[in-house]
């Protein structure tokens, strides 16, 4: 048993940035060297008008990083009056699902952005085969009967040619019968492959007769049984390309090697449009990981909630988690583009959520580790209803109404039983303000059997009610607080870092324990009825957003904490 794709892999080899490429880094995020490219290119008459693809391949979820190739493809198309094409690169069925394909739609279009074709490899499949017996008409391909390992070591190493296979100089005539053969279903997997007849000594590695077509015995989520052959991505991709008329074909740079072998396919098959190839660096991020492969392991892994876990970089993750997709898009935008592989800080990204949120959300009260205060001068069974400011800053979110009564529930550390002096907030015969309200002043506290304080005692002054204009006495505090009786217990998740802070360097992922904790408080009344998707400022606690993959819960994600570390 082998697998599709992992036997006959593409070699890629790194090569580090040469020095006259590191202009090509452009920070700004709109002028990159790519776009010098295409912008040459129409200017000379070489393209009248740019066709980019976003090609993912539906074996797991889109995260960050394809979010730059997308940004990055549809925009550039954009810009210049091109049009863009959302291509599922499915010639994999053994990994691939038509659930990632669905997904993959959502987080592209979540993203904002809007193809004007869509297409799958697979459709194709026939014209990829037509193709693959012009190649053999040519003697530029052949049935070779040799297992994946035998080709492995036939192909030599960088400092080694490569040696022929025995089938290398098979006939046309008997190339053709025995392509037609594996197409009819007449051999097993892995017995035979067909192969492209370059140059076994050809130093690009990747120009070793690589494998063109292997036999896979296997369903596809888009053509059923039909075919039990499938192509190689390096020989579809570059024909996909050519049929469709992209004219700038964008990859990461790992397919550098790949390029000559590219171009080869779209020469040598004799396609009307010739497509150009161009690489760019892959995004990574400081504590997290950025490959399917290590992705599925962590979901696999089950220590996290699906692909869609809010801690994820996937796209469907971080929406979960309330990260607005202007946010995701400035964030990539900013990284900037450059030829090389490169590492951003999570801690921007973070940074320019807490920018975007910070206008748009109302900010409301909640108590994620509630204290109960009883104000024993206020009647019992009376609820005062206050008019509260959304956002100060942002008047067009209006304001909402909040009961305020006898009881009370407060953060337990905004009490002290025995504050030293730097503590300006609650503590016996201290006072401080409730934040819409009044002030309070606590004069005991309730134990339970164990010794636990289980409620504060306090008393309010109603001439201190906020917008009264009392300028009696100062406080030096403002806490929050919600009214006991309408408030809405809530479950609060709040996130730290994912992996440790380079993850991606290790082959060995561990998901950190710290990375989800959660507490139980209670969300003031004007949040319960909010929709679903409203983001909001908790005063102190950072922005949150209900878990709308279970709305029958309450359960509030923090999106990202108030206080910012990252240097401006
Ligand atoms: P992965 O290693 O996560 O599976 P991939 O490159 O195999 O990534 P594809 O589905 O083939 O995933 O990717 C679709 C497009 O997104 C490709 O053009 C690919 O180069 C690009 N892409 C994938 N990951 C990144 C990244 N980290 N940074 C920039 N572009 C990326
Ligand atoms: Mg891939």
């Amino acid at each position: 048993m082998f697998s599709i794709g992992d036997e006959y892999e593409i070699v890629f080899t790194y090569r580090p940035l040469l020095r006259s490429e590191r202009h090509l880094k452009d920070q700004d995020g709109v002028s990159h060297f790519i776009r010098t490219i295409v912008m040459q290119d129409l200017q000379s008459g070489h393209t009248n008008r740019i066709v980019t693809r976003f090609p993912p391949e539906p074996n797991g979820y889109l995260h960050l990083g394809h979010a730059r190739s997308i940004v990055l493809n549809f925009e550039l198309a954009d810009e210049f009056g091109g049009t863009t094409h959302l291509r599922f690169d499915d010639t994999n069925p053994r990994a691939e699902d038509a659930i990632f394909v669905q997904s993959m739609i959502e987080d592209v279009q979540w993203l904002g952005y809007r193809w004007e074709r869509l297409h799958y490899a697979s459709e194709y499949f026939e014209h990829m085969y037509d193709c693959a017996l012009v190649l053999i008409r040519k003697g530029l391909a052949y049935v070779d009967d040799c297992t994946a390992e035998q080709i492995r070591a036939q192909r030599g190493t960088l400092s080694e040619p490569g040696i022929d296979s025995p089938y290398r100089n098979r006939t046309v005539e008997e190339n053709i019968a025995l392509f037609s053969a594996m197409r009819a279903g007449a051999f097993a997997d892995g017995a035979k492959v067909l192969r492209a007849r370059i140059d076994m000594r050809a130093p690009n590695i990747n120009m070793r007769d690589p494998v063109l077509y292997r036999i896979a015995h296997e369903a596809h989520h888009q053509t059923g049984t039909q075919w039990c052959i499938y192509p190689m991505y390096a020989f579809a991709h570059p024909l996909e390309d050519a049929l469709e008329g992209i004219t700038h074909s964008l990859c990461t740079v790992e397919f550098e090697d790949q390029r000559p072998f590219y171009d080869w396919v779209v020469r040598s098959c004799e396609m009307p449009h010739v497509p150009k190839q161009i690489e760019f660096g892959r995004l990574n991020v400081t504590h997290t990981v950025m490959s399917k492969r290590k992705l599925r392991a962590i979901v696999q892994s089950q220590e996290v909630d699906g692909w869609d876990d809010p801690r994820l970089p996937t796209l469907s993750g971080m929406r979960r988690r309330g990260i607005p997709p202007e946010a995701i898009v400035s964030f990539v935008k900013q990284t900037g583009l450059s030829k090389s592989n490169g590492v951003a800080d999570i801690k921007m990204l973070e940074h320019i959520v807490r920018e975007q949120l910070q206008l748009r959300t109302p900010k409301t009260m909640a108590v994620l580790d509630p204290l109960r205060v009883i104000i024993t001068n206020y009647p019992e069974g009376t609820i005062e209803w206050i008019e509260g400011e959304y956002n100060s800053d942002n008047p067009s979110l209006g304001s909402r109404r909040i009961p305020f009564g006898r009881e009370l529930f407060i953060e337990r550390d905004d009490f002290l039983l025995d504050p030293p002096a730097s503590f300006y907030r609650l503590g016996i015969g201290r006072e401080v303000r409730l934040r819409h309200a009044y002030f309070v002043r606590c004069h005991d506290v309730v134990y339970d059997d164990d010794g636990s304080i289980t409620a504060l005692l306090c008393t309010y002054d109603p001439e201190t009610k906020s917008g009264s204009g009392f300028t009696g006495r100062k406080v030096k505090a403002t806490i929050h607080w919600v009214e006991a009786s309408h408030a809405m217990p809530a479950t609060f998740a709040l996130f730290d870092h994912l992996l440790d802070e380079h993850a991606d360097d290790h082959d060995d992922v561990r998901v950190l324990p710290t990375s989800r904790t959660s507490t139980q408080g209670y969300v003031e009344h004007a949040m319960a009825d909010a929709p679903i998707d409203t983001r909001f400022q908790l005063l102190r606690h950072g922005f949150f957003i209900r878990d709308a993959k279970v709305p029958d819960q309450t359960i509030y994600h923090r999106i990202v904490s108030l206080k910012s570390s990252y240097p401006k």
